[in-house]
Formats: C-alpha cells, sequence, structure tokens
C-alpha cells in the first residue's frame, strides 16, 4: 500500500503520520501483536480494527468527564486523527488487583485485590526491557518533575475511576492498565495530557463472574483468540461497528 501520508514513527501496534493540520497526528492502529518485549509476534486479524474503536470509546469517555487526552476524532476504520504531544518516556502503571510483574514481584496470586490503587512507572526504553523505575530516578534525570508526576498520579486516578466504573457496568473486572502521557504546550504553558491508546492491549480485564481473561495475557499465555476476546469487549460495551459483521483487513480502508 503506497503511503498518503509523512511516516513520523512506527511502533510494535501503531503507525503515526503527519497530520493534516499542524499540532496533529494520524494514529494508525496495526494487527500486528507483541509480548515479552516483542519476543513474542502476531498478526491477529482485526485487532487494529478493534482498538481503535476502543481507544476511541474511552478517549471520548474521558474527554467528557473533562479528563484531557490526545483524542480528536476518529478518521476511518484504522485510524484517529490525535494531537500531537511530546511523550513523557515513562508507562504509566494503576494496578487494582495483582497480576503480571507485581504478582511475580511480591508473589501474590493473581487477582489478590490490592490495599488501595498502586501507581507505578516504567522507563520507556525497548533495549533495557521498560525497567520499574523509582520516582527518585524520573526526578534525577528529568524525565518529569515532582509537579508533573503529581499531575500524573492525578491523571491516572481519574482515568482508572472511569475505566473501572465503565468496565464495571458490563461486567468486567479492570485489573491493572497502562497508559502513556503527553506534554502540549499553549504558549509558554505545559500541560500534561492523556496519549498513546487506551485498549485490551493495555488493560488487564477479567470477567466478573468467570476471571475469564479478555485482554492481552490471551495472547501472551495463549488461551485462545485475542480477536474473539477483544470482540467481546467491544460487544459488551456496544462499540463494534454496526454496519459491518466482518472486520477482516481486506473489507475495511
Ligand atoms: N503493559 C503495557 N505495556 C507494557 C507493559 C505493561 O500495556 O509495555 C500493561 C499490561 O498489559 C498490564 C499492565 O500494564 O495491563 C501491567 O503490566 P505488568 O507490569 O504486570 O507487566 P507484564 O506482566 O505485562 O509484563
Amino acid at each position: 500500500m503506497a503511503p498518503r501520508r509523512k511516516k513520523i514513527y512506527e511502533g510494535k501496534a501503531k503507525v503515526l503520520y503527519e497530520g493534516p493540520e499542524p499540532g496533529t497526528l494520524v494514529q494508525y492502529f496495526k494487527d500486528d501483536a507483541t509480548a515479552f518485549n516483542a519476543q513474542k509476534k502476531a498478526t491477529i486479524e482485526g485487532k487494529g480494527v478493534l482498538n481503535n474503536r476502543l481507544s476511541e470509546y474511552f478517549m471520548t469517555g474521558l474527554t467528557n468527564i473533562g479528563v484531557p487526552n490526545h483524542f480528536i476524532r476518529r478518521l476511518n476504520m484504522r485510524e484517529q486523527l490525535i494531537r500531537q504531544v511530546e511523550i513523557v518516556p515513562l508507562e504509566v502503571i494503576v494496578r487494582n488487583f495483582a497480576a503480571g510483574s507485581i504478582s511475580k514481584r511480591l508473589g501474590l496470586d493473581e487477582g489478590t485485590p490490592l490495599p488501595r490503587p498502586i501507581v507505578e512507572y516504567s522507563y520507556k526504553n525497548d533495549a533495557l526491557g521498560d525497567p520499574l523505575v523509582p520516582e527518585e530516578y524520573i526526578i534525577a534525570f528529568g524525565w518529569a518533575n515532582q509537579q508533573d508526576l503529581d499531575d500524573i498520579v492525578s491523571l491516572a486516578l481519574r482515568v482508572n475511576d472511569f475505566l473501572s466504573g465503565v468496565f464495571y457496568g458490563v461486567g468486567i473486572k479492570l485489573i491493572d492498565f497502562k497508559i502513556e502521557i503527553g506534554r502540549v504546550w499553549d504558549g509558554d504553558f505545559m500541560r500534561l495530557i492523556v496519549a498513546d491508546e487506551i485498549s485490551p492491549d493495555s488493560c488487564r480485564l477479567w470477567d466478573i463472574k468467570t476471571n475469564q481473561k479478555l485482554d492481552k495475557d490471551v495472547f501472551r499465555r495463549d488461551l485462545g483468540s485475542l480477536t474473539d476476546a477483544y470482540s467481546e469487549v467491544a460487544r459488551r460495551l456496544g462499540v463494534l461497528p454496526t454496519n459491518a459483521t466482518n472486520i477482516k483487513p481486506t473489507l475495511i480502508n
């Protein structure tokens, strides 16, 4: 496919293209899935379409409750227009229940409720495998200052309350999730906003009744069809494309 726009950046699951106006980008959702720092890779038909829709749904909801984020509008099945930001090089992780790395690190059974939501940070660096970093490192190396971190925690907890409630409403428990934060400038004034994506690629989602996993752990741990899991999340939220019974890439733009 001939590129229509200048490619700015290509990551594991998304591509960023130059946007139609200054300060905007087009975010394209690929079908590629990676896990374990890209040691495990696959193409999962339809994943990009689902994540584009789901990220639109969550970001729009955040806008509606006053949580600033990069989403402007969806352009088509795989692309959305977003605000260009300067990404803070951190993965901001919020946990409500133990799973994944915290379970391993602290010997907690997956699903154990945490005493309160825990916010932690990984340094975004693929070569190092995104290591967990304390606030001390973040401030010392200048990735963010204390004021930024206060704002980031406040954003992360608002996103957590919003997502937890939305998922609870459709019988899904939000175990944990990752967000990324971007800086935008209004003149000399810098603000932090939610960026990147919010989708089952970056959340752990368990069915409340059965604990069935409806997130990327299905791929990480070979638990079945990832498309089925993400479609189920989209179906429950009512965000599956109404006019598309089939999300195969050949049928979409
Ligand atoms: N996560 C992510 N990208 C990463 C690392 C983690 O989206 O590079 C998400 C992951 O899907 C989970 C949460 O952040 O919802 C916490 O992940 P954890 O630290 O437990 O790491 P993992 O066990 O996935 O290595």
